[in-house]
């Protein structure tokens, strides 16, 4: 077997540099602190698809050259590991599970809070660890069939996960979804929370970033939303709202809506609650977002709002087509 080992940046390849702040260093040093992967009953090549980078510079022109990348590579490897850096890690990878679909073989990323040569890191475990996640097969087929995010012992879906700490060993959490499996003793992956390909394999990178978000907050005022909603020149405008989908009775609200919806613009409602998502109905105050055609989020995570957002852009879709594809359950990103 043969798995594709993809060095994008990151904590885990990061040394100290003259100044003390970590910077990233290059493959080879990496892998040098790993020789238990010669144990692997698989043989690991690498890529590196541009200089590695803190995570926080990949764009999503990065995104499109990952998934071009693997593309291209598909028939020669049975599954591909990504490291990459914990910050934008959610983003890469929910963007990269609506651009490449029904690939049948595994993309797992990790990454780890520690660099990989400071004696205590988290680096090892994870990387050996995704690269055994990515070798399971059952029946001559790998069990993992999807993108996933595999740090501390969890293997969560990528677009269900968000980056919760930046000091836990425990960084990801999948407040919507139950965990695609866990490493103890034993390696375990749970058969009826994986996802199947749907259909022949769909390669469509292209992705349009004319989305915007609009956190509420107790005394936003009109100037602010108005300036995010309507002069940005957004396509999309996610509204972050409290709890499971609620609005303040702002007297500006419902026509601001209704001036954007008038020039073309999409909202979409998602909530600022991780856990649980956005239920239009639960309250009145809800209203003035169910009663202006605002779509719901429903309890997909803001990661994946946003690069599924740019992805439905990047797609062409607009109007009836967006709103039809953003409903519809691409890639296991939701459920309600
Ligand atoms: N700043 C780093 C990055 O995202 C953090 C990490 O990798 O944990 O690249």
């Amino acid at each position: 077997m043969k798995v594709l080992l993809i060095y994008t940046g990151g904590t885990i390849g990061m040394v100290q540099g003259p100044e003390g702040d970590l910077q990233p260093f290059n493959f080879a040093q990496v892998l040098s602190h790993v020789p238990e992967l010669a144990q692997l009953q698989a043989t690991v090549e690498t890529w590196q698809p541009w200089e590695p980078m803190d995570s926080s510079e990949v764009q999503p022109y990065h995104w499109e050259r990952l998934a071009a990348g693997i593309y291209e590579r598909r028939d020669r490897y049975s599954g591909f590991v990504v490291l990459h850096g914990t910050d934008t890690m959610a983003y890469t990878a929910s963007a990269l599970s609506f651009m490449l679909q029904n690939l049948g073989k595994p993309i797992v990323f990790t990454g780890s809070q520690l660099p990989i040569g400071v004696l205590r890191s988290d680096a090892r475990e994870n990387l050996i660890t995704s690269l055994e996640v990515v070798l399971q097969e059952a029946n001559g087929a790998p069990v993992l069939q999807e993108v996933a995010i595999y740090f501390e012992y969890q293997l969560l879906r990528a677009n269900r996960a968000y980056k919760r700490s930046s000091q836990a060993f425990n960084a990801f959490e999948s407040p919507n979804y139950p965990a695609l499996g866990e490493a103890g003793v034993s390696l375990q992956l749970h058969e009826s929370s994986l996802w199947r390909p749907t259909g022949p394999v769909c390669f469509a990178p292209a992705t349009d970033t004319r989305v915007g978000v609009l956190r509420f907050f107790p005394g936003m005022d009109e100037r602010l939303a108005r300036s995010i909603c309507l002069d940005s020149g957004r396509d999309v405008i996610i509204l972050q709202s409290f709890g499971s989908g609620n609005a303040p009775n702002w007297p500006w609200l419902p026509t601001l809506l209704d001036e954007g919806q008038e020039r073309g613009v999409l909202f979409i409602n998602a909530s600022q609650c991780p856990m649980g998502g956005v239920r239009q109905p639960a309250y009145a105050a809800s209203r003035t977002l169910r009663h202006a055609g605002v779509l719901s989020a429903g309890d997909m995570t803001l990661e994946a709002v946003i690069t599924k957002s740019m992805w439905l852009l990047g797609q062409g879709k607009q109007g009836v087509a967006f709103r039809e594809g953003f409903a519809t359950n691409v890639a296991g990103e939701r459920s309600l």
